[in-house]
């Protein structure tokens, strides 16, 4: 067994650079897995402009696939060498929240809520873009990739698209709904992609880039609006006979798009947030309707565990869900430091990178 492996370690602003480090162990519980792809988040370039805390020194990273290394005492039903991904999002499966259905929000087993305390792994501790990795709650977190998928075709599933997909379950989609999506990067391209597989009629993508519209066409969305070109609520309106939507899904985390979904739905209509928010959110009175418009807003962070991936990824495996043509760029492990400038600076069309150790 190596005793040293290569981990992308955040230093400072703008600094995660590839360091060596012990290789980690298993304790009671949890699994050692050897990554063997994985991938940049959104909020992972929060972390290098040091928008969000994490400590110097983490290894940062939770979205990966790889092979199980080694097993602590208590895990069962897995092999060593097991094909494996695991959630940005790893509950324990057994707090207050996990009991409840609450994934997301698992406090862990001392029962100690935090705001996205569920995240863990290059968070509270150490993440993914390493050669290894530990996984925490391992019982509940290790899901087994099927067998004719590649880690390319269910690496996705770990975040964006569980992420991307609850924001359309989470607003209840039904069958006939009109759905609109405001922002498709990655999150929203996914929920586009699960307001129609909950059965939307029409499904429209808002952004501001075309490249991304394109993308949206292929996600799942059946029209497209480039809001520098048209204004965004008119064009839904105009789609819904003047009604609005049944759902806008809010994927950017901005008060405009927010305020845009609040315009966008009919009264009785459903926003959807997934964005996560900076400073303060303004609920502006005309198009919450004065409060008395039957509105709803709902929230949700990413759902975790590894019951959530196995469904993900039978939808990639009955061909339901196309997430490896997100996959637009390719590091080795190496590379990081290039891979976080092309990603953080939305550079050459990039909707995800592929980053192998
Ligand atoms: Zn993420
Ligand atoms: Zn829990």
């Amino acid at each position: 067994m190596p005793e040293k492996m290569k981990a992308a370690v955040f230093r400072g602003e703008k600094d995660i650079h590839i360091e060596e480090v012990p290789v980690p162990e298993a304790g009671p519980g949890e699994a050692i897995v050897r990554t063997t792809l994985t991938t940049i988040c959104g909020t992972d370039s929060h972390i290098w402009r040091k928008e969000y805390p994490v400590r110097e020194g983490r290894i940062v990273g939770h979205e990966p696939a790889g092979v199980i290394h080694e097993l602590g005492v208590g895990v069962s039903g897995y092999q060593i060498g097991d094909r494996v991904v695991v959630g940005a999002i790893t509950p324990c499966g057994a707090c207050f929240y996990c009991m409840n259905g609450q994934w997301a929000q698992c406090a862990g087993y001392d029962n100690k809520w935090e705001p996205i305390g569920g995240w863990r792994l290059g968070n509270s501790m150490d993440g993914a873009q390493a050669e290894y990795f530990r996984v925490p709650y391992a019982q509940a977190n290790l899901a087994r990739i099927p067998d004719g998928l590649s880690e390319e075709d269910v690496l996705l599933v770990t975040d964006i698209a569980s992420t991307g997909i609850s924001g359309a379950e989470s607003a209840g989609v039904s069958i006939g709904d009109t759905v609109v999506v405001y922002a498709q990067g990655p999150i929203g391209l996914c929920a586009a992609a699960g307001a129609k597989l909950m059965g939307a009629s029409l499904v429209i993508g808002v952004d501001g880039l075309d490249y991304r519209l394109e993308m949206a066409k292929k996600m799942g969305a059946d029209v497209v609006i480039n809001y520098r070109a048209q204004d965004p609520v008119a064009e839904v309106k105009r789609l819904t006979e003047g009604r609005g939507a049944d759902v806008a899904i809010e994927a950017l985390g901005k008060q405009e798009t927010f305020e845009n979904s609040l315009r966008s739905v009919r009264p009785g209509g459903i926003v959807s947030s997934l964005g996560v928010y900076a400073g303060k959110l303004e609920v502006p009175l005309e198009p919450f309707i004065y409060g008395i418009g039957d509105v709803k807003v709902v929230s949700t962070l990413c759902p975790g565990g590894k019951e959530r991936l196995r469904r993900l990824m039978e939808m990639v495996k009955h061909g339901r869900l196309n997430l490896r043509q997100l996959l637009t760029h390719r590091f080795r492990l190496e590379q990081i430091e290039e891979a976080y400038d092309l990603f953080s600076n939305q550079r050459d069309n990039v909707f995800k990178v592929a980053i192998t150790p």
